[in-house]
Protein backbone atom coordinates (compact mmCIF):
# COMPACT_ATOMS: atom_id res chain seq x y z
CA UNK A 1 0.00 0.00 0.00
CA UNK A 2 1.69 2.96 -1.07
CA UNK A 3 1.35 6.49 0.48
CA UNK A 4 -0.64 7.91 -2.82
CA UNK A 5 -1.48 7.55 -6.16
CA UNK A 6 1.19 8.23 -8.81
CA UNK A 7 0.75 8.78 -12.79
CA UNK A 8 1.56 5.46 -14.49
CA UNK A 9 3.40 5.61 -18.10
CA UNK A 10 1.86 3.13 -20.86
CA UNK A 11 2.85 0.02 -21.95
CA UNK A 12 4.37 0.17 -25.91
CA UNK A 13 2.42 -2.32 -28.09
CA UNK A 14 4.03 -5.12 -29.81
CA UNK A 15 2.75 -6.00 -33.37
CA UNK A 16 0.68 -9.06 -33.47
CA UNK A 17 0.20 -8.88 -29.22
CA UNK A 18 -2.35 -8.39 -27.31
CA UNK A 19 0.23 -7.81 -24.68
CA UNK A 20 1.90 -4.72 -23.84
CA UNK A 21 5.71 -4.14 -23.31
CA UNK A 22 6.13 -2.55 -20.12
CA UNK A 23 9.26 0.08 -19.99
CA UNK A 24 11.90 -0.18 -17.02
CA UNK A 25 14.41 2.10 -18.15
CA UNK A 26 15.51 4.11 -21.27
CA UNK A 27 18.73 4.37 -22.31
CA UNK A 28 19.90 6.31 -25.15
CA UNK A 29 23.31 6.59 -27.46
CA UNK A 30 24.97 10.05 -28.17
CA UNK A 31 26.62 10.79 -31.48
CA UNK A 32 26.11 7.21 -32.81
CA UNK A 33 25.78 8.47 -37.02
CA UNK A 34 29.40 10.26 -38.27
CA UNK A 35 27.09 13.15 -39.84
CA UNK A 36 24.96 14.14 -36.72
CA UNK A 37 28.10 14.04 -34.48
CA UNK A 38 29.75 16.19 -37.22
CA UNK A 39 26.66 19.09 -37.14
CA UNK A 40 26.69 19.07 -33.46
CA UNK A 41 30.24 20.30 -33.64
CA UNK A 42 31.53 16.98 -32.24
CA UNK A 43 34.27 14.46 -33.76
CA UNK A 44 33.30 10.76 -34.55
CA UNK A 45 33.95 8.76 -31.31
CA UNK A 46 34.69 5.10 -32.37
CA UNK A 47 36.12 4.56 -28.98
CA UNK A 48 33.10 3.30 -26.69
CA UNK A 49 29.88 4.59 -26.68
CA UNK A 50 28.24 7.21 -24.19
CA UNK A 51 25.19 7.58 -23.09
CA UNK A 52 22.59 9.03 -20.93
CA UNK A 53 18.91 8.25 -20.13
CA UNK A 54 15.33 9.24 -19.74
CA UNK A 55 12.77 8.50 -17.16
CA UNK A 56 9.82 5.97 -18.05
CA UNK A 57 7.58 8.83 -16.90
CA UNK A 58 8.40 10.31 -19.83
CA UNK A 59 7.26 8.33 -22.45
CA UNK A 60 4.93 9.39 -24.99
CA UNK A 61 3.07 6.73 -27.63
CA UNK A 62 3.06 7.72 -31.16
CA UNK A 63 -0.13 9.68 -32.49
CA UNK A 64 0.23 11.98 -29.07
CA UNK A 65 -0.05 16.03 -29.41
CA UNK A 66 2.37 17.48 -27.00
CA UNK A 67 2.52 20.75 -25.55
CA UNK A 68 5.46 22.56 -27.08
CA UNK A 69 8.20 22.19 -24.11
CA UNK A 70 8.56 24.59 -21.72
CA UNK A 71 11.85 25.81 -20.75
CA UNK A 72 13.19 25.82 -24.19
CA UNK A 73 12.98 27.65 -27.75
CA UNK A 74 14.51 25.52 -29.38
CA UNK A 75 12.64 22.10 -29.28
CA UNK A 76 14.42 19.55 -31.92
CA UNK A 77 13.31 16.34 -33.42
CA UNK A 78 15.59 13.20 -33.30
CA UNK A 79 14.60 10.16 -35.31
CA UNK A 80 15.87 6.84 -34.08
CA UNK A 81 15.46 3.59 -34.16
CA UNK A 82 14.33 1.98 -30.81
CA UNK A 83 15.82 -1.53 -29.50
CA UNK A 84 13.94 -3.39 -26.99
CA UNK A 85 15.79 -5.83 -25.11
CA UNK A 86 13.96 -9.18 -24.07
CA UNK A 87 16.21 -11.36 -22.15
CA UNK A 88 18.64 -10.44 -19.11
CA UNK A 89 22.02 -9.29 -20.38
CA UNK A 90 24.72 -8.83 -18.56
CA UNK A 91 28.45 -8.97 -19.43
CA UNK A 92 27.41 -10.38 -22.79
CA UNK A 93 29.91 -10.69 -25.78
CA UNK A 94 28.64 -8.89 -29.25
CA UNK A 95 28.23 -12.28 -31.03
CA UNK A 96 25.19 -12.94 -28.29
CA UNK A 97 24.08 -9.59 -28.08
CA UNK A 98 21.33 -9.93 -30.75
CA UNK A 99 19.59 -12.82 -28.83
CA UNK A 100 18.76 -10.50 -26.15
CA UNK A 101 16.87 -8.22 -28.77
CA UNK A 102 12.71 -8.59 -28.49
CA UNK A 103 12.05 -6.20 -31.17
CA UNK A 104 12.46 -2.82 -32.42
CA UNK A 105 10.49 0.50 -32.96
CA UNK A 106 10.83 4.26 -34.64
CA UNK A 107 11.61 6.53 -31.66
CA UNK A 108 11.61 10.32 -31.31
CA UNK A 109 14.34 11.72 -29.12
CA UNK A 110 12.81 14.87 -28.09
CA UNK A 111 15.82 17.59 -27.20
CA UNK A 112 15.72 20.88 -25.80
CA UNK A 113 18.97 21.94 -27.54
CA UNK A 114 19.61 24.90 -26.08
CA UNK A 115 19.28 23.54 -22.62
CA UNK A 116 21.72 20.67 -23.96
CA UNK A 117 23.91 23.56 -25.12
CA UNK A 118 24.07 25.05 -21.73
CA UNK A 119 25.07 21.66 -20.37
CA UNK A 120 27.66 21.18 -22.99
CA UNK A 121 29.33 25.18 -22.32
CA UNK A 122 29.11 24.28 -18.58
CA UNK A 123 29.83 21.46 -18.13
CA UNK A 124 27.15 19.89 -16.41
CA UNK A 125 24.58 17.20 -17.06
CA UNK A 126 22.27 17.15 -20.32
CA UNK A 127 19.04 15.96 -18.03
CA UNK A 128 17.11 19.43 -19.06
CA UNK A 129 17.83 18.88 -22.11
CA UNK A 130 17.08 15.42 -22.81
CA UNK A 131 14.80 13.77 -19.84
CA UNK A 132 11.63 15.71 -20.10
CA UNK A 133 7.88 15.30 -20.12
CA UNK A 134 7.00 13.59 -23.71
CA UNK A 135 10.62 13.76 -24.90
CA UNK A 136 10.70 9.85 -25.40
CA UNK A 137 8.51 8.79 -28.33
CA UNK A 138 7.72 5.50 -29.62
CA UNK A 139 5.60 3.48 -32.15
CA UNK A 140 4.72 0.38 -31.56
CA UNK A 141 7.49 -2.68 -31.57
CA UNK A 142 7.71 -5.04 -34.42
CA UNK A 143 9.44 -8.55 -32.76
CA UNK A 144 13.00 -8.82 -34.07
CA UNK A 145 12.49 -12.35 -35.86
CA UNK A 146 9.67 -10.47 -38.17
CA UNK A 147 11.82 -6.92 -38.89
CA UNK A 148 14.68 -9.35 -39.45
CA UNK A 149 18.44 -8.28 -39.11
CA UNK A 150 19.52 -4.71 -39.21
CA UNK A 151 21.23 -3.45 -42.40
CA UNK A 152 20.89 -0.82 -45.05
CA UNK A 153 16.83 0.19 -43.84
CA UNK A 154 16.16 3.86 -44.69
CA UNK A 155 14.98 5.91 -41.40
CA UNK A 156 13.50 9.55 -42.55
CA UNK A 157 11.85 12.51 -40.45
CA UNK A 158 9.42 14.96 -42.38
CA UNK A 159 8.63 17.85 -40.85
CA UNK A 160 5.38 19.39 -42.26
CA UNK A 161 5.42 16.88 -45.13
CA UNK A 162 9.25 17.97 -46.06
CA UNK A 163 11.77 15.50 -45.08
CA UNK A 164 14.67 16.72 -42.40
CA UNK A 165 16.06 13.78 -41.71
CA UNK A 166 17.58 10.81 -44.20
CA UNK A 167 20.18 8.08 -43.79
CA UNK A 168 20.30 4.15 -43.93
CA UNK A 169 20.74 2.06 -40.62
CA UNK A 170 23.98 0.82 -41.52
CA UNK A 171 25.57 4.16 -41.11
CA UNK A 172 25.63 3.44 -37.41
CA UNK A 173 29.04 4.12 -35.65
CA UNK A 174 28.54 1.76 -32.85
CA UNK A 175 26.20 -1.02 -33.85
CA UNK A 176 23.32 -2.76 -32.12
CA UNK A 177 25.71 -5.69 -30.40
CA UNK A 178 28.11 -3.63 -30.07
CA UNK A 179 25.60 -1.35 -28.03
CA UNK A 180 24.77 -4.32 -26.33
CA UNK A 181 27.82 -5.44 -25.24
CA UNK A 182 29.22 -2.29 -23.76
CA UNK A 183 26.57 -0.74 -22.14
CA UNK A 184 25.42 -4.50 -20.35
CA UNK A 185 29.43 -4.20 -18.96
CA UNK A 186 28.00 -1.32 -16.96
CA UNK A 187 23.91 -2.38 -16.50
CA UNK A 188 22.02 -5.82 -16.24
CA UNK A 189 19.85 -4.97 -18.68
CA UNK A 190 16.71 -6.96 -19.38
CA UNK A 191 13.22 -7.32 -20.59
CA UNK A 192 11.87 -3.86 -20.08
CA UNK A 193 15.23 -2.17 -21.25
CA UNK A 194 14.54 0.37 -24.20
CA UNK A 195 17.89 1.90 -26.44
CA UNK A 196 17.59 4.65 -28.37
CA UNK A 197 20.47 4.34 -30.56
CA UNK A 198 21.50 7.94 -31.74
CA UNK A 199 20.12 9.91 -35.06
CA UNK A 200 21.34 10.90 -37.98
CA UNK A 201 22.22 13.87 -39.21
CA UNK A 202 19.03 16.90 -40.18
CA UNK A 203 17.97 17.34 -36.84
CA UNK A 204 16.47 20.70 -36.42
CA UNK A 205 13.54 22.77 -34.49
CA UNK A 206 10.01 22.46 -34.35
CA UNK A 207 7.10 24.80 -33.59
CA UNK A 208 3.55 24.76 -32.45
CA UNK A 209 1.39 22.96 -34.91
CA UNK A 210 4.05 21.01 -36.59
CA UNK A 211 3.49 17.59 -37.52
CA UNK A 212 6.44 15.25 -37.40
CA UNK A 213 6.16 11.84 -39.26
CA UNK A 214 9.32 9.41 -38.77
CA UNK A 215 9.59 5.25 -40.81
CA UNK A 216 11.88 3.21 -40.86
CA UNK A 217 11.96 0.35 -43.29
CA UNK A 218 10.08 -2.60 -41.73
CA UNK A 219 8.79 -0.85 -38.90
CA UNK A 220 5.54 1.04 -37.86
CA UNK A 221 6.19 4.48 -38.33
CA UNK A 222 5.69 7.32 -35.71
CA UNK A 223 3.81 10.59 -35.27
CA UNK A 224 3.77 13.59 -33.15
CA UNK A 225 1.96 16.59 -33.08
CA UNK A 226 3.26 19.71 -31.84
CA UNK A 227 0.96 21.56 -29.59
CA UNK A 228 0.50 24.89 -28.14
CA UNK A 229 2.71 25.91 -25.23
CA UNK A 230 1.06 25.87 -22.11
MN1 LIG B 1 19.39 11.20 -29.72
Amino acid sequence: MSLFQIPTHPDVPVIGESQGYPVRRIFCVGRNYADHAIEMGGVPDLEAPFYFTKSPAHLCLTGATVPYAPGTSDLHHEMELVVALGTPAFRVNKDDALGMVYGYACGLDMTRRDRQQDGKDKRRPWSLGKDFEDAAVIAPLTKAADFGPVEKQAITLSVNGDTRQSATLDLLLHSIPAVIEHLSQYYHLGPGDLIYTGTPAGVGAVQEGDHLHGEIDGLTPIDLTIGKAE
